[in-house]
């Protein structure tokens, strides 16, 4: 089996995710995702820029492919950014061709499933947008729990906030801190005390700052906050969990192993949230849990991913031992979401009472709906062309 072609198509979700196709000389055709966050324009090229290595490449011989790719750029950023995305969307299309040829699904080709669905968490943004009033963010974090989820995650980094005196600084005010105190203190008295939460400060802040919101919301037993620090130094994000009982997690902002080696070495993190078709994809992973698992640290992944790439991350999360939740952030674009696959039971929706149930079916065992491709295809790119 030989690959002989490798397409894209781009929709919109979360911004612009791109979609990847790799056709073979069989007749067979693997589909994958690249994370979202570099804009379709950067990882469509990339990935065009990649395909001549891959014509002629047996798609099977998964690890061979993206190892030939990585080593195509060692000297031109294949350590992380665009490059590791693109090659992480190329990746998810391999397994599901090498699932697909080998008639299992891709859960089984990475070493079988220790459960059988995923849970998942639902990310309920800064609440009600765009007031982001705490009685937005109660109703809406009522609302997931009435519908299944056992875990949440609000974001708390407010920089529209009036009292926000400068922009650019890292250093969080009286008002902002008692701001998001406040909210967290809200959700967590709608949501009662058995329902797992999560807080994502998206890299926003400096030392001393993330040791006092860290503080703040000891009370409130968080199942963990999120980058409370800018990813580059681990020297700092490890005084700041030294110094707190609320549970530190980072990792969506690394690549590869080698990115979150230092991260678990030097016991900066109490959970890993690597995003899949971001970090080098499955196999990647994987072997990023592993390393985990030898630090006895949770693996928890990001994901900003269409319904196709939520289930090939759901297969991933599914053959480790150490998972203990997946990201799922189509809460407000749902209706889209949904519409991108046919759900492997004919529902309407890979997602059913906070959980994904990882189908048997070969690869990653959901089919693209091309109505739904189309419908929300951006200008510009072609599908599948
Ligand atoms: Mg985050």
């Amino acid at each position: 089996m030989r690959i002989v072609n490798v397409t894209t198509a781009v929709v919109a979700y979360h911004g612009q995710a791109t979609l990847v196709r790799i056709d073979t000389d069989e007749g067979l055709s693997g589909f994958g995702e690249a994370n979202p966050d570099a804009g379709a324009g950067a990882v469509v090229g990339m990935i065009e820029s990649l395909t001549p290595l891959l014509i002629g490449e047996d798609p099977r011989n998964v690890e061979r492919c993206w190892e030939k790719l990585r080593r195509s750029k060692v000297f031109a950023g294949a350590q992380s950014g665009v490059f590791v995305i693109a090659l992480s969307g190329i990746e998810l299309a391999l397994w599901d061709l090498a699932g697909k040829a080998a008639g299992q699904p891709v859960y089984r080709m990475l070493g079988g499933k220790f459960r059988d669905r995923i849970r998942l968490y639902a990310d309920c943004g800064d609440g009600d947008d765009p007031a982001g009033s705490i009685a937005g963010c109660v109703d809406r974090a009522q609302r997931m729990v009435a519908e299944g989820f056992t875990a949440i995650k609000f974001d708390i980094d407010d920089l529209r906030h009036p009292a926000k005196f400068d922009a650019f600084n890292h250093t969080i005010n009286a008002a902002e801190l008692r701001s998001m105190v406040e909210r967290v203190a809200a959700v967590r008295e709608a949501i009662g005390p058995d329902v797992d939460l999560a807080i994502d400060l998206h890299a926003r802040y400096d030392v001393p700052s993330a040791c006092r919101i860290s503080w703040e919301l000891e009370p409130f037993r968080l199942m963990w906050l999120e980058e409370p620090l800018p990813a580059e130094n681990v020297d700092a994000l490890v005084r700041v969990r030294e110094q707190t009982r609320t549970p530190i997690c980072a990792g969506e902002n690394l690549y590869l192993r080698w990115g979150f080696r230092e991260l678990l070495e030097r016991g900066a993190v109490d959970v890993i949230e690597p995003d899949v078709p971001k970090c080098g994809g499955l196999a990647e992973a994987k072997k990023i849990a592993n390393l985990a698992e030898l630090h006895y640290i949770p693996f928890a992944p990001h994901l900003v991913s269409t319904p196709l790439g939520t289930m090939a991350t759901s297969h991933q999360c599914g053959a480790i031992p150490n998972f203990l939740v997946q990201e799922w952030h189509a809460l407000e674009e749902r209706e889209v979401w949904d519409s991108y696959v046919h759900a492997p039971d004919g529902s309407g929706s890979i997602v059913k009472d906070g959980y994904i149930t990882l189908p048997d079916t070969p690869g990653i065992g959901v089919e693209l709906d091309m109505d739904g491709v189309r419908a929300h295809a951006v200008a510009g790119y072609g599908v599948f062309e």
